[in-house]
């Protein structure tokens, strides 16, 4: 895992149930490739009361994709693209594979 996908990027789903769905990471955990991503592969979940007397509820979830399941969304090529990274100076950027965009 190289090329990072960060919090706060927004990534599109390549496959399975979730496929071309599109969300923000919410999450990344390097040590096992997982990925959350807002509003994504959501999952329901019993809420159970905190009160005695309060109902519980349903609430959905998102739960985490695998990195090799998503790609970075490059807003000028409008889908999920490869990204390269760029050295300028110190600091490394990354740029989408296909047209060269800073994302
Ligand atoms: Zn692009």
């Amino acid at each position: 895992m190289s090329l990072n996908i960060k919090q706060g990027d927004t990534v599109v789903v390549r496959t399975g149930s979730s496929k071309s769905k599109q969300g923000k990471v919410l999450r990344v955990e390097i040590a096992n490739g997982s990925i959350l991503i807002e509003g994504v592969n959501l999952k329901k979940r019993r809420q159970c009361p905190r009160k005695a007397g309060s109902k519980g509820q349903i609430i959905e979830k998102p739960a985490p994709l695998n990195y090799s399941n998503v790609l970075i969304w490059c807003a000028s090529c409008k889908q999920g693209v490869r990204i390269k990274a760029k050295m300028s100076g110190t600091t490394k950027t990354r740029i989408c594979a296909k047209c060269g965009k800073t994302i």
